[in-house]
């Protein structure tokens, strides 16, 4: 008996009689003898074909098939010292389930360049590349890893709305659409709506989800719709314990990447570098000695900016580190919900970069109902615009804290991605709604 759909890396030279489905990577003929390269999820068989030995019309029908068609094969499995798995297969016969039409729209095995927008346009055929489906392999790892470690740490997992009332990121970058009628934006977060839940005894929780941002700039690590992963919790002390939180889910990923994630890692020649804890904590005005060091000119309360991270990247990688914190950003220049740091120009907020990039920002927010509604206000929004969000801080809100990482941003600057698009499976960005 012959097993449904057998993974190619499970059969073995005294199976016998076999069917493998899968598709025709390649074909080769050279007239006495021909070859099919047929590939599935896991790897490659090869199916030899010894002219004499094969049926004619079988023979025929295996060497002019077009590349891709996807068949099952029946046949007999041999030793063979041709092939990197050290098997063969005889057919004794196939049957088509799809033909390919010709030409491909792009190749799975050549070794030719093709650029990413051919990648992205034809990404159906781009993820038949063993290399392209391995980082979706791992990010899928990558969300199991955080999930698992959320747990371990008594976080809950929560789901909150995409269509909402009004954003929390800044308007710039709200998508708006009709909602029966009246305005309703695309989520940029679910920052306000986590922190809601810190008034109700729900006191630790995360969320994986889709954010939306308007991005107007084309850039290699702004898309218009990306994974975040939030997380918040109560009863915090200060905002280096939600620091401490973060690099807890970041080494507990690492490490499960590198030991559960080997076969991709193989498959993509990367390596998965592990820093030991604590991260480093920087200040922003010791960043801004440092970019300014490097001759960037910038004044204090300036963003940092793309040059600026880049800058402190390169500071931080002499040091050994790859990942850091950058903490105590000018209150101006972060969101409502952040605490100020009392007496100072500053706020209890702080990013984490990875490689010269931001992947997360964070921070102690602002729980007491007064100083929150005062803050809207001071950054110019409507104090009445937000009741839905500020009522939870009015009956009692504990302190907390909390983060938002960019999962598409985190696994690229893990596998060293020349651009987050690689790591997202049909990047939505300003020029790109198809596929
Ligand atoms: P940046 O300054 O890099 O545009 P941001 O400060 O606007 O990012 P936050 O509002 O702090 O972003 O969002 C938290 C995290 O979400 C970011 O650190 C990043 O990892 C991710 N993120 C934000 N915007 C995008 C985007 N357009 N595409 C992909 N990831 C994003
Ligand atoms: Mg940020």
């Amino acid at each position: 008996m012959t097993a449904l759909n057998r993974d190619f890396s499970t059969i073995k030279v005294d199976d016998g009689i076999v069917t493998v489905k899968g598709w025709i990577q390649d074909t080769r003929n050279l007239g006495g003898i021909s070859f099919v390269q047929l590939r599935d999820r896991f790897g490659v068989l090869q199916i030899t074909m010894p002219k004499k030995k094969i049926e004619e019309n079988l023979f025929k029908t295996l060497t002019t098939l077009p590349r891709e068609t996807v068949v099952a094969i029946t046949g007999e499995v041999k030793e063979s010292n041709q092939t990197a798995n050290g098997l063969e297969i005889i057919p004794s016969a196939v049957e088509i389930y799809s033909e390919a039409a010709t030409p491909l729209p792009m190749g799975v095995i050549d070794k030719v360049g093709v650029e990413m927008d051919t990648r992205l346009n034809n990404r159906f055929m781009d993820l038949r590349k063993p290399e392209t489906r391995a980082i979706f392999e791992l990010k899928s790892l990558m969300v199991r890893l955080i999930v698992e470690c959320m747990e371990e740490n008594g976080f809950t997992q929560v789901y909150t709305p995409k269509i909402v009332g009004s954003g929390a990121e800044g308007g710039a970058t709200l998508f708006q659409i009709e909602y029966f009628g009246r305005p309703a934006y695309l989520a940029q977060s679910p920052q306000l709506y986590k922190q809601m839940l810190m008034s109700t005894g729900l006191d630790r929780v995360f969320e994986l989800g889709p954010a939306f941002r308007a991005e107007k700039s084309n850039t290699n690590r702004h898309v218009t719709e990306f994974i975040s992963f939030d997380g918040e919790f109560c009863w915090i002390k200060d905002q280096v314990e939600v620091m401490r939180m973060i690099e807890t889910v970041i080494d507990y990923v690492l490490r499960g990447l590198a030991e559960r994630g080997k076969k991709q890692l193989e498959i993509l020649g990367k390596e998965i570098k592990i820093q030991e804890r604590p991260y480093p904590i920087l200040t922003y005005e010791q960043c801004l000695k440092i970019v300014n060091d490097a001759g960037l000119g910038l004044k204090d309360g300036d963003d940092l900016g793309t040059e600026g991270e880049k800058i402190v990247g390169e500071y931080m990688a002499k040091e050994g580190k790859d990942l850091y914190f950058i903490s105590e950003y000018p209150e101006i220049a972060k969101p409502f919900y952040i605490m100020e740091k009392d007496g100072t120009p500053y706020s209890y907020s702080f990013d984490l970069d990875y490689k010269g990039q931001e992947i997360s920002s964070g921070g102690q927010r602002e729980h007491r109902f007064d100083k929150l509604v005062a803050r809207i206000a001071k950054l110019g929004l409507n104090p009445d615009d937000f009741t839905f969000y500020t009522d939870a801080f009015k009956y009692g809100m504990p302190p907390h804290g909390g983060w938002g990482i960019g999962v598409d941003r985190l696994i690229t600057k893990m596998l060293d991605l020349p651009n987050i698009r690689e790591g997202i499976l049909f990047p939505r960005d300003m020029s790109r709604l198809l596929p």
